[in-house]
């Protein structure tokens, strides 16, 4: 049997990736049953050909994919796209198939690649390299909240450590079960407001414990920090404590902090009582792209300071619109993560010499030791955009997201959450995302999955204060303010409309 060269599928793997989308953001249910029943119930001895198989991938399983990333109409979870720069690398990161793990400067350029990138990241979001030009690429925000928890975790027990006069002082060294036991400490607490649940996953996967992820939120508002709360936790002298700023909570698009002020108060409790803040910001972080504009003015206050923080997430396959999987991870302390993540030395896995900047290698500052080169779809993106096609990018977004709000607010059958009296102060706040739920209960139990039916948009159910909600968050690289606001309109009011009907005992002639 021949076999193509690898330069062959990529040319392959470039004309499927251009060719149409079929319409409509989920499958249909034959295209599922029809994928479903195509997939062999075991492993046939005899390979099939290239062809056949391609042919069974491109007609049985792709027609029951969603179109979440390709759809400008796909609101759900937050998805983004995939540009066109990125889907081109992300095919030559396929073909070449480049292991991004020691950095060995005669034998790869990748490693070079990947570091310029995380400083190139740092441009964009206004971040200053000779700090946070370190860190790693990551499989997504969870995984970089993990290696910020497990920094935290590790800088703010050594630091308790110390205090107490104990010597045994590292968890990665020695674990965290014998640093608690011999420092008299009962634990780590993450000091948070409404953090997203894969941060209180990030806590269980590391021993913290998710019960020990308290919200130190205000009484008035939720999402923001109640200072003396939060020092007065800082205090307590049996626990080691991380604070986690949700820059950007998920349901509503907001900020934990409200700018630069908000953050040097944090920044000095932490000082005082040797904590690490770490910055979830997997789509908030993006807010910093934004210029001086007014318009924007308390988004760009949102993630204001946050540069004061230890450790910062991002997301790379959400506002960045590069495909899955890719989440990058900020660290100002480079030697600490190298004590959490060292590849206890395997010989054969050193880093040769390089005349140029010292690069880190890669295995060290992160969970793998063989990686997907996940930077070369990043570097094409914002090669091919620039600062300037970012900001478009995310104005579009906002725009699109405070012409929805503004139309629902007005609505009879809608309420705009979180509730407020003003409009102008709703509009001002909304990021990328329309939290909302119908005014009637009856309508409001199943409005996502009315409003997803129609399969011309698709929004996330979810819930808000108790009781169910839908979210449109708008992350796609192809948003068109005035053609996706009228499709969401019209979708929304046909919804309500048919409700109406549904519910009227008179017939309709
Ligand atoms: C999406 C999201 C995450 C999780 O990101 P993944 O990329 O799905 O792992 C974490 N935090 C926030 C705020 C998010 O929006």
């Amino acid at each position: 049997m021949k076999s193509p060269m690898n330069e062959e599928i990529l040319q392959d793997l470039w004309r499927v990736a251009q060719r149409p989308w079929k319409s409509g953001v989920l499958p249909s249910s034959e295209d599922l049953a029809r994928a479903r029943a195509s997939i062999p119930s075991t492993l046939p001895n005899t390979g099939a050909s290239l062809e056949s198989v391609q042919r069974h991938v491109l007609d049985d399983i792709v027609p029951a994919f969603n179109g979440g990333s390709i759809s400008p109409n796909y609101y759900g979870f937050i998805t983004g796209g995939v540009t066109p720069a990125a889907l081109f690398a992300d095919n030559v990161v396929s073909a070449y198939d480049q292991n991004v793990q020691v950095h060995l400067p005669n034998h790869s350029i990748v490693t070079d690649v990947e570091f310029h990138v995380l400083g190139l990241l740092a441009d964009l979001l206004r971040l200053d390299r000779s700090t946070w030009q370190n860190g790693t690429f990551t499989t997504g925000a969870t995984a970089s909240n993990i290696l910020g928890l497990a920094c935290g975790r590790e800088f703010a027990l050594r630091k308790a450590a110390r205090r107490k006069g104990s010597s045994v002082t590292s968890v990665g060294e020695n674990g965290l079960y014998e640093v608690l036991q011999d420092a008299g400490l009962s634990g780590v607490q993450v000091l948070s407001t409404m953090p997203h649940s894969s941060l209180v996953k990030a806590a269980g996967v590391l021993g913290i414990g998710r019960a020990n992820v308290l919200n130190v939120c205000s009484a008035d508002n939720v999402l923001q920090f109640d200072m003396e709360k939060l020092e007065k936790n800082l205090a307590r002298t049996d626990k080691a404590s991380i604070v986690a700023i949700s820059c950007g909570e998920v349901n509503t698009g907001r900020f934990a902090t409200s700018g630069m002020e908000q953050l040097q108060i944090i920044r000095q409790l932490c000082d005082k009582y040797e904590a690490w803040i770490h910055v979830d910001g997997a789509f908030g972080v993006f807010g910093r792209i934004l210029d001086n504009n007014p318009e924007f003015a308390t988004i760009k206050k949102g993630s204001e300071g946050i540069h004061l923080a230890d450790s910062i997430t991002g997301d790379g396959h959400k506002l960045l619109n590069v495909p899955y999987d890719c989440g990058f991870f900020f660290c100002r302390h480079p030697e600490l993560a190298v004590n959490v993540f060292q590849n206890a030395n395997a010989a054969y896995l050193t880093a040769g010499a390089s005349d140029g900047p010292s690069i880190p290698s890669p295995l060290n500052i992160g969970i793998e030791n063989s990686r997907r080169f996940r930077a070369l779809p990043v570097y094409a993106s914002l090669l091919s955009y620039g600062r300037d096609g970012y900001m478009d990018m995310l104005q579009r977004q906002i725009r699109l997201a405070r012409t929805i709000y503004d139309w629902i607010f007005d609505c009879a059958e809608f309420i705009a959450l979180p509730e407020v009296i003003s409009k102008t102060d709703l509009l001002d706040q909304t990021f990328m995302t329309v939290l909302f739920r119908a005014k009637d209960d009856r309508l409001n139990c199943d409005l996502a999955k009315k409003i997803n039916e129609t399969s011309r948009m698709f929004v996330s159910g979810t819930s808000w204060q108790g009781a169910p909600a839908c979210r449109i968050a708008i992350s796609n690289w192809r948003v068109n303010v005035e053609r996706d606001a009228a499709l969401v309109i019209d979708v929304l009011t046909q919804v309500a409309r048919q409700w109406l009907l549904s519910t009227c005992d008179i017939p309709i002639r």
